[in-house]
């Protein structure tokens, strides 16, 4: 076996929080983020092939085909800044990409942990539709929650911040039931490899994140 590596899968249903923890803990760990979503989004805005065959599916709020998805992030696991692991932020979505996941990382020592937040639904709405990026950097606000100091402009590097569109709130809806649907049987998958580990995503996100930082260096 290679060396061992941490790679932490964060699960929840989308607005738990995810983004905003999986920063602060590539801030405490060193492991970098790998936000599936980001790199969609970046595909996007530079209108590349990846970005152009994602547009349809990320519109409805439906998940990119595996195989595109899977390749994606095995091509980023390979770049030098994830040497040590990575916090897996948006993938994997289903129990075919939890599969190939499991894959990639078996020479380093497989998935370390899979902390899982959890917000009630109505809560979930309530965040993503008050959700607030910044165009340049990705940092991400709340209007009400978590605003910048300055309306519409990021505190970190002062970019314009925006609404993604799969935030409005129809596309939201289709993103639950995508989620219920796909993504939740991956808590009874890594429940079974005893992996995973349940955070109240209802308090501050301080305490979140330093919940998560107990699991994630148990
Ligand atoms: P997110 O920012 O994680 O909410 O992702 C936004 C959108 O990108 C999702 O609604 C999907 O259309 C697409 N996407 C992100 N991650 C994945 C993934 N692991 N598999 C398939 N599609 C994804």
């Amino acid at each position: 076996m290679s060396e061992k590596r941490t790679y932490v899968v964060l699960l929840g249903v989308p607005g738990a929080g995810k983004g905003t923890q999986a920063k602060l803990l590539e801030q405490s760990t060193g492991l970098p983020q790998i936000s599936t979503g980001d790199i969609f989004r970046y595909n996007l805005k530079n209108q590349t092939e990846l970005g152009k065959l994602a547009k349809s599916y990320m519109d409805r709020g439906d998940l990119v085909p595996d195989d595109v998805t899977i390749r994606m992030v095995e091509d980023r696991l390979q770049q030098p800044d994830c040497s040590c692991g990575a916090i897996m932020d948006g993938f994997p979505r289903n129990l075919i990409q939890a599969a190939a996941f499991d894959q990639m990382t078996a020479p380093y020592g497989g998935v370390h942990v899979t902390p899982l937040i959890q917000v009630d639904d109505d809560e979930t709405i309530r965040r993503i539709t008050g959700r607030r990026s910044c165009r340049t950097c990705g940092a991400v606000y709340h209007v009400l929650y978590n605003p910048p100091k300055v309306e519409g402009v990021c505190d970190v590097d002062g970019g314009e911040l925006y609404q993604r569109d799969d935030d409005k709130e129809d596309t939201v809806r289709n993103r639950l039931f995508v989620y219920y649907k796909q993504t939740s049987p991956l808590i009874g998958y890594y429940f079974a490899k005893g992996l995973l580990r349940e955070i109240d995503g209802a308090q501050s996100i301080e305490d979140v994140h330093s919940a998560l930082m107990a699991v994630v260096t148990s």
